[in-house]
């Protein structure tokens, strides 16, 4: 078989520990095999982010913008511990924040769906992706403790010397204050990323906020999507036959639990904090969630959800045998020659990305699966290690092309 050749290159980041591993391991079984494959090639370990003093991660996320799509491995955000065992210069900041704040993008996170695991919400029959807004709110607060009586007061001076203020609230006793800000243009960029992705996947938008209760945080919200909407997507919308939708939060949450999922879901910071957990482990594991970065210039950033699996890194280290599962990793692959291939009009990459995930989970569903859902699955069959699953899906692979 003559192997798809590529003709723009793919971002490629490399990572750390257990995900490093494979990551070698689903090129040489499942891409190399199949695929001319033609990276541009990052190494964001944490010992070269360290010899580069962190310089590769930008140098990659600026890769990200020349070349629109890119492939990234778990990486180390480091702490005292990984200080000492890296023998780390300085603590790096996560890869993740500085690639996010490079290309300004929302994360898209996104069970894979298959059968003999069941969602806990019987109705689900689709995956839920959840678009959290990754700025602001109360993750970039102040707060302040009240401990006397006195007057809280909110205030603003504008550069141009207007002043304006009002009372939070007249304390009898002691009490709690926060303070919290978003801004316009980062709730646009989240608007437009959410947008875009909704028409690339072709699924239903839902937003919710508390605009009823917050009259002018959440609305501002509610308002910008709303403006974008109808002046850039709407007629995309209508032509690809999906819908944007806005409901207050506790209504949207209602409507999840009844609907057979398929949807995207815009979350506020918090909101999408919390409910990526839940739809997360809703659908059984953490080892089975997608993630990509869309940015509102559309530049794409696939990674598995999941860490670089530490735990099974040092067993692999002490010569055990480990059974990772690979399966999230591999959707960052498919999801990126996906991305370039229809970007660079190749229908044979994105045939070979659609392929690549039907053997993954057609190996899963005929009972051949890693520990982690082995323990989940009403399907019997074999428990593989980690490079196992990996060549059973090879196997997969070369017999669905036949
Ligand atoms: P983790 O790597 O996601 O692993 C936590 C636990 O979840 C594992 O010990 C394992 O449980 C299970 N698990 C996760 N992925 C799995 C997989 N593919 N197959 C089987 N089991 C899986 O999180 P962590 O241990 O908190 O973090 C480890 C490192 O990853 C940290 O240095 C952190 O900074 C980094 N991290 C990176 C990213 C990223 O790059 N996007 C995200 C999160 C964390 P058992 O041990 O019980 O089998
Ligand atoms: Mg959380």
């Amino acid at each position: 078989m003559e192997k798809i050749k590529m003709d723009t290159p793919l971002v490629e980041m490399n990572g750390d520990e257990m995900t490093r591993i494979i990551w070698e391991g689903i090129k040489e079984e499942l891409i190399r095999p199949f695929v001319d494959l033609n990276t541009e090639y990052y190494d964001l370990g944490l010992k070269h982010r360290d010899e580069t003093g962190d310089q590769v991660t930008i140098d990659a996320a600026e890769a990200t913008k020349k070349y629109s799509v890119a492939v990234k491995c778990a990486t180390i955000t480091p702490n005292a511990q990984r200080m000492e065992e890296y023998d780390l210069k300085e603590m790096w900041k996560s890869p993740n924040g500085t690639i996010r704040a490079i290309l300004d993008g929302t994360v898209f996170r996104k069970p894979i769906v298959v059968k003999g695991i069941e969602p806990y919400v019987k109705n689900w029959q689709k995956p839920i992706t959840i678009a959290r807004h990754a700025y602001g709110d109360v993750y970039k607060d102040v707060e302040l403790i009240a401990d006397e009586p006195g007057e809280a007061i909110l205030s603003f001076k504008g550069e141009s010397g207007q002043e304006k203020s009002m009372t939070i609230h007249n304390f009898d006793g002691p009490g709690v204050i926060l303070g919290m800000h978003n801004l316009d243009e980062s709730i646009e960029s989240f608007a437009r990323s959410c947008f875009k992705y909704a028409l690339d996947m072709k699924e239903d938008l839902w937003f919710g906020t508390k605009d009823t209760i917050s009259k002018q945080y959440d609305h501002r919200f509610k308002d910008i999507f709303e403006e974008i909407f109808i002046a850039e997507y709407q007629k995309d919308f209508d032509k690809v036959g999906i819908e944007y939708f806005y409901t207050l939060t506790d209504d949207i949450v209602a409507r999840v639990m009844r609907s057979e999922g398929g949807m995207i879901w815009a979350c506020k910071n918090y909101d999408g904090d919390v409910m990526s957990d839940m739809v997360a482990s809703a659908f059984g594991s953490l080892a089975m969630m997608t993630s990509v970065l869309v940015s509102p210039k559309g530049y794409y950033e696939f990674e598995a959800a999941h860490g670089t699996v530490t735990r099974h890194y040092y067993r692999h280290l002490a010569g055990e045998e480990t059974s990772t599962n690979a399966m999230a990793t591999i959707f960052a692959w498919s999801g990126a020659l996906r991305k370039r291939g229809e970007l660079d009009g190749n229908r044979y990459l994105i045939a070979f990305a659609n392929n690549l995930e039907k053997a993954s989970i057609d190996t899963i569903e005929a009972g051949n699966m890693t520990k982690d859902l082995a323990s989940l699955s009403s399907i019997k069959g074999q428990t593989l290690n980690t490079f196992d699953f990996l060549k059973t899906v090879r196997q997969q692979l070369e017999s669905n092309l036949k």
